[in-house]
């Protein structure tokens, strides 16, 4: 039976690399986007001349009502939810005594609340169907902390207390709740970088390579697949971090 997965944030960057590689692999997507509408045509558009239909659809999940609207389309339309990706996320760069409650609200609703009201809105439906798998992506500086993102690194550690707690409490209903913590990845977000940062953040990374949305992909396709793992921080970093 054909398995039903809702993407969050797959206009771009990671989460247009999860949504493509999980359609390709047989599997219903519905790709959520925000901002970026021509990106998520686009992304139908090469799905489509692939020979695989993939849904999109506007949705802020940092918002309750609109999260609601996403996820009732798609029980509408296809019945159930297997697959839950939070991907959607936002960063920032400031000095933690210039940050604002306007900067707190924003990436914690964009990142750790999505998360969770995401997970609230699908889980009863896993629930039903004993059967479900959520990946949160996170990032290392949940675990380790990152400087100048303070409140980027509360949200995804946010994110991986989430996982951890959640995973507890959802194992008896055979649904599986992971994070995957990427180190740096060649995406829009880390575009305020220069060549000379770049390169000695490279430096700094023994497989002395950057990401690529690929890898993390990869890693999404095999948990989708897996049935043994849960609560678990899959860090994807070329060995940046090592814990
Ligand atoms: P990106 O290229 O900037 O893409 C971010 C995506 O999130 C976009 O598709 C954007 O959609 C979506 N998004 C943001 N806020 C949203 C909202 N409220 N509702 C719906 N969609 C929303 O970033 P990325 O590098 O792919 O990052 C993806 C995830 O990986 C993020 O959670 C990020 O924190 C995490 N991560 C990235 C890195 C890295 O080095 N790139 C490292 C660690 C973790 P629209 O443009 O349509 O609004």
């Amino acid at each position: 039976m054909e398995k039903i997965a809702i993407v969050t944030g797959a206009s771009r960057g990671i989460g247009r690399e999860i949504a493509k590689t999980l359609a390709q692999k047989g599997i219903k997507v519905i790709a959520n986007y925000n901002k970026s509408e021509e990106d998520a045509k686009q992304l139908k558009e090469e799905m489509k001349k692939e020979n695989i239909e993939i849904d999109i659809y506007k949705a802020d999940v940092s918002n309750r009502e609109q999260i609601k609207k996403l996820v009732e389309y798609t029980l509408n339309k296809y019945k159930k939810i297997d697959i839950l990706i939070n991907n959607a996320g936002i960063s920032e760069y400031k000095l933690f005594t210039e940050e604002t409650d306007e900067d707190w609200n924003k990436i914690i609703n964009n990142n750790l609340y999505s998360a969770f009201a995401m997970s609230q809105e699908v889980i009863p439906n896993m629930i039903h169907n004993k059967n479900g798998c959520i990946i949160n992506i996170s990032s290392i500086w949940g675990m380790v902390g990152g400087s100048l993102e303070v409140i980027y690194s509360v949200s995804k550690a946010g994110m991986d207390g989430l996982t951890k707690a959640l995973a507890k409490e959802l194992g008896p209903s055979n649904i599986r709740v992971n994070s995957i913590a990427p180190g740096l990845i060649n995406t829009s977000m880390n575009s305020n970088l220069t060549y000379e940062e770049l390169k000695e953040l490279k430096d700094e990374i023994p497989l002395g390579k950057i990401g690529n949305v690929e890898d993390i992909a990869r890693c999404v396709n095999w948990l989708v697949n897996d049935e043994f793992t849960t609560g678990q921080i899959i860090s994807i970093n070329g060995g940046w971090i090592i814990t």
